[in-house]
């Protein structure tokens, strides 16, 4: 197995759908991308396997009432392969899939 090869794929394809997603939601900021693990202990909520630490997770804000209803995220998301979770001030988005097994590319 390609390791290297594997991990730049799936790093691409979050990075790519977070410019897919910002084209969709242009009032959406990020406010959290990869975290040390140092960093992310000090987070409130935070959880040790966060995929914030591998870099293939955001935390996004929009402008003031400008939030997307969270199905129409959440659909417009899964098609470029992330998971949205809505917390209370942001919206959490990660790479779906185990990581650094990539799933079938249905993209
Ligand atoms: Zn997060």
């Amino acid at each position: 197995m390609d390791d290297e090869g594997e991990h730049m794929r799936r790093y691409s394809r979050f990075v790519w759908g977070m410019y897919y997603l910002r084209t969709r939601f242009p009032t959406m900021s990020v406010t959290s991308w990869g975290r040390s693990p140092a960093h992310n202990k000090t987070l409130p909520g935070s959880v040790p396997d966060s995929l914030h630490l591998e870099w293939c997770a955001a935390d996004v804000v929009y402008d003031p009432g400008t939030q997307p209803e969270l199905g129409t995220l959440q659909a417009a998301a899964r098609q470029v392969g992330i998971k949205v979770r809505r917390e209370k001030d942001h919206d959490h988005l990660e790479q779906a899939g185990d990581f650094p097994s990539l799933e079938v590319d249905h993209v």
